[in-house]
């Protein structure tokens, strides 16, 4: 039994662990099959504060993890395979067996959708991005392709234009799902153009280590032709980790979790951080803060149970008593 269980290694979870750990709570934090999170496919981060050279996205988030850890943080490798939330203490199962706590950290964080290429996968942090607003300064006065057709990719070749000498989006279908004002905003951006119909088949150069090019394919008229750029931005959208709290927890329409007041979810006890719930921010920064913000409403929430709170009684009519 467990005071605090956190779900999730990236900033958010790393962060709640740090704060939990010097709260004496003695939390147990499961890594997740996506260790470290979405900083360990990044090269180097320029905008978290306190690193006036920057530093690099796997070395942050070692440096993270060993703060947590020299505070008492015990992590656990693996994934979890199974949440209940109905009855208390929580259970969460990993491949190791089931554990219990008193209140529980999400921090499972959010996946890029990936265009599947093996060479997408190679080069990423070597010119192949999932973040404008992390990468973007890398690219000053050089070309660049943005895929997709949402809100996403609009925003973020616009936001691109600041940097990059042309930003070109390339979209499969000749329609957009963006908003009318987004798509507007770009059509009216000189230095962007539209590559329709069409899709990455392949992103050079693997050999040389960086991004040189793109082969883009026309799904029309089945031609392929070269393209000379120094940057990839896959904004094809971002799949929130919820899978296994969905039905447990409150979820909005892109599956993302609900957060109230700070960090709390529809379930008291079970708290939010990072990407999980946030489709706006989406920044180590802003992850990290909210990791912060879980752990002390974990704190404050254990705090205000009544002293005789047996956790273990019922809370969900459904479920019998442990
Ligand atoms: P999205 O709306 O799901 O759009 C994803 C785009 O990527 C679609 O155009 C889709 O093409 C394309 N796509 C998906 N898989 C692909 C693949 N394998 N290969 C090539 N293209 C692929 O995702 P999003 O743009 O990230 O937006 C997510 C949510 O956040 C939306 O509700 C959006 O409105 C919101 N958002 C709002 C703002 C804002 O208001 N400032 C900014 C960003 C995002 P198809 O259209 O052909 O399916």
């Amino acid at each position: 039994m467990r005071d605090v269980i956190i779900i999730g290694s990236g900033p958010a979870g790393l962060t709640a662990a740090l704060y939990a750990a010097r709260a004496s709570l003695h939390p147990l934090l499961v890594e997740g099959l996506e260790s470290g999170g979405q900083l360990m496919l990044t090269t180097a981060v320029e905008n978290y504060p306190g690193f006036r050279d920057g530093i690099m996205g796997p070395e942050l988030m070692a440096e993270m993890r060993a703060q947590a850890e020299r505070f008492g943080t015990e992590t656990l490798r693996g994934d979890v395979t199974e949440i209940d939330l109905a009855r208390r203490p929580f259970r969460v199962r990993t491949s190791e067996g089931e554990l219990h706590a008193r209140a529980l950290i999400l921090a499972t964080g959010a996946s890029a959708r990936l265009l599947g290429l093996p060479s997408e996968r190679t080069l990423m942090g070597h010119g192949v991005s999932t973040c404008a607003t992390c990468d973007g300064y890398f690219f000053r006065d050089k070309p660049i392709v943005v895929v997709g057709g949402g809100d996403s990719a609009m925003e973020e070749a616009t936001f691109l234009t600041k940097f990059a000498s042309r930003v070109t989006i390339v979209h499969r279908r000749d329609a957009f799902r963006a908003s009318r004002i987004m798509q507007d905003k770009a059509r009216a951006n000189p230095k962007i153009d539209f590559a329709l119909d069409s899709v990455v088949d392949e992103i050079g150069d693997v050999d040389k280590g960086v991004v040189t090019s793109v082969v883009l394919r026309n799904i029309k008229n089945d031609t392929r032709r070269e393209m000379a750029v120094d940057g990839v931005f896959v904004a094809i959208g971002h799949t929130p980790n919820t899978k296994l709290v969905a039905g447990q927890v409150d979820l909005d329409a892109n599956g993302y979790i609900v957060t109230g007041r700070g960090s709390e979810t529809s379930v008291p006890g079970v708290f939010a951080c990072g990407d999980v719930q946030d489709h706006v921010y989406r920044q180590a920064v802003t992850a990290a803060g909210s990791g912060c913000m879980a752990a002390i409403d974990a704190e404050r929430y254990l705090e205000s149970l009544p002293a005789d709170d047996p956790v273990a009684v019922v809370e969900d009519a459904g479920h019998a008593a442990v």
